[in-house]
């Protein structure tokens, strides 16, 4: 049976203003994967996030992490947020030290590791994530695409089993997407289960081993990255466009260019592959 290293039972949230956020929501993270969970603004993405690390707290329903039931009170809440670690959407929500340095040093130093700890925790996040140069600067002064490299470095030094990015690039140039992206796949080898929302389907398409879609405060559905993309009614329902790949795989079928049966294209490579084979 699948390990879900964070599962949501049946969670139902509203804001104070009234706003009912969540609507009876169930998934569960597999250990060790990298999950997508796609759908339009005001899905209820963010406010799901903000469940696994207990800043929220269901009005009825459950979260687990590692199997045990969240309690909400202090020494549940330390190690879940010591486990999970979210990268916000907007850095300049999570940002608030003096330089870059000190920002990141900020979560290790609260861990109560001493100043070696913390020096060679900063010093491997900024490594990982190509900010050494930056450690000096003030946040302030940081590119938009700088930021949010510090603030996944700042959730990186946590060394976190579980790190949560909502839209990770959001309005980062394609550069800095590709390097946040082998970043992720690099920290997921090494055990690290990723989960992020984005809108970019092709970006879910390719990266992801698992995707659920949200829509109304709901799951509207789940499966593979294959599965998902090729469910029509679903992606109407949830405002998601198909991802080229799929999109152009499924053409080339209905033309009879590609096999019924061949598998779906991943990558570009895969689908150079695919058509090279015919
Ligand atoms: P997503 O991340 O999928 O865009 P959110 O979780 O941010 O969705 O929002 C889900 C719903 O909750 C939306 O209807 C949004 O307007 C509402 N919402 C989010 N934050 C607040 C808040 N602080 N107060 C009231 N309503 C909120």
């Amino acid at each position: 049976m699948a390990e879900f290293i964070l599962e949501a039972r049946d969670v139902f949230f509203d804001y104070p203003d009234g706003t009912s956020a969540l609507k009876g929501v169930s998934l569960g993270i597999e250990k060790g994967k990298k999950v997508a969970v796609l759908g339009p603004n005001g899905a209820g993405k963010s406010t799901l996030f903000l469940h696994f690390n207990g800043v929220y707290r269901p009005k009825s329903g459950k979260v687990f992490f590692s199997g045990s039931e969240v309690r909400y009170n202090h020494s549940s809440m330390m190690a879940l947020r010591k486990n999970v670690g979210i990268v916000f959407q907007d850095p300049d929500a999570q940002l608030f030290s003096a330089s870059v340095y000190q920002e990141i040093s900020f979560g290790p130093l609260n861990l109560g590791l001493n100043e070696e700890q913390v020096k060679e925790r900063v010093n491997r996040a900024m490594a990982a994530t190509g900010i050494t140069e930056l450690g000096e600067k003030p946040t302030h002064l940081l590119s938009y695409g700088e930021k949010k490299l510090v603030s996944i470095a700042d959730i990186l030094a946590m060394e976190p089993s579980v790190i949560i990015c909502d839209e990770p690039a959001a309005c980062l140039d394609p550069g800095h997407t590709a390097r946040v992206l082998e970043l992720f796949d690099r920290i997921n080898r090494n055990g690290t289960t990723v989960v992020m929302s984005t809108h970019d389907v092709d970006m879910a398409y390719s990266w992801s081993e698992y995707v659920y879609v949200m829509h109304g405060g709901k799951i509207a559905g789940e499966g593979t990255p294959q599965a998902v993309f090729q469910d029509d009614g679903l992606l109407k329902l949830a405002g998601l466009q198909k991802p080229l790949l799929v999109d152009l795989s499924e053409h080339m079928r209905r033309k009879g260019l590609l096999a019924e049966n061949s598998g779906l294209p991943r990558s570009r490579s895969e689908f150079l592959q695919l058509l090279d084979s015919r």
